[in-house]
């Protein structure tokens, strides 16, 4: 059993990580992470060197971090589940046996994904469901519902699909999000807005669409306002990077948002990131521009 003091600490530091990371655009640095205190004492809530964190007070692993490659993570399994490998060594003691004792507690714990160096996109809570000794491996799922399926390798297709759906959701936009947010130095391609709980990525491409992936290239980082202005072809960017406003919009009269947050931004260039590789590409924008147009 997984004592009082051990959960409602537990419970305490998953809304700090998430009400952070909101605060801070879906993620939150190393540094917070580990200066992390509880009533003046210092309790890191990640383990820098190693990857799961296992306070030696708690009877069940707090966190695991799992680094990524790329926009999915290789420790993703095609049925929207994770594949964590056991921890070096003895498979009953130490960092196992504390995700064991997750799984038999039903603890949730902190996955973080790190996409960029020093960078913990948190997915939260999320539940140690299966154990495979012979493969060393433990599955999580990010749903507590998946702890009660009795062997998830042969889930029915409605709830592999449900954990594709979620993977999606909980996974990948947030990840999305991180890796475009940090690469726009947390900023508003449009306007420079600098708060990260009001910035959103927007994808140039929709993920509808087959080309819509969730890389860099085909991401903004857009204010909540000029997202949604993208998102209805109010608002276009132009392949060599210009802001363009609708037409319609343009001869409007109205109040200071729509002077100053639409129609003065039109023909402003948009702030693209520093490194050349994380800019927007300008196919895929040519590709929804033309949509714009169409619109307009
Ligand atoms: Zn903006």
């Amino acid at each position: 059993m997984e004592s009082a003091v051990e959960r409602a600490l537990r419970t305490r530091i998953i809304s700090w990580v998430q009400e952070r990371a909101e605060a801070n655009g879906g993620f939150l640095h190393r540094a917070e992470l580990l200066d992390f205190r509880i009533d003046e004492q210092r309790l890191p809530i990640i383990d820098y060197s190693r990857g799961i964190r296992n306070p030696a007070s708690f009877e069940s692993t707090l966190s695991i971090v799992s680094a990524t490659n790329g926009p999915y993570d290789d420790t993703e399994s095609e049925d929207g589940l994770l594949h964590y490998s056991y921890r070096e060594g003895d498979p009953w003691s130490g960092d196992n046996r504390k995700l064991r004792n997750a799984m038999a507690t039903g603890a949730p714990l902190i996955l973080f994904r790190k996409e960029v160096p020093n960078i913990y996109t948190p997915v939260s809570p999320v539940y140690v469901v299966e154990d495979y000794p012979e493969e060393r491996t433990f599955i999580i799922a990010l749903d507590e519902s998946f702890t009660f399926v009795p062997d998830v390798r042969r889930m029915p297709d409605n709830q592999r699909s449900y954990a594709r759906r979620l993977a999606k959701q909980r996974l990948h936009q947030p990840a999305f999000r991180t890796r475009v947010i940090v690469a726009y130095e947390t900023r508003c391609a449009v306007c420079e807005l600098k708060h990260g709980s009001l910035l959103d990525a927007a994808h140039i491409v929709p993920d509808s669409d087959e080309r819509g992936i969730p890389t860099v290239n085909n991401g903004l980082a857009l204010c909540k306002i000029h997202h949604a202005a993208y998102d209805q072809d109010m608002l276009g960017v132009t392949p060599d990077f210009k802001v363009r406003i609708a037409d319609n919009l343009l001869e409007e009269t109205d109040g200071p948002m729509l002077k100053h947050g639409l129609q003065e931004m039109h023909g402003r260039s948009i702030q693209v990131p520093k490194r050349r590789a994380d800019h927007p590409s300008q196919e895929l924008l040519a590709w929804r521009y033309e949509r714009f147009i169409a619109q307009v």
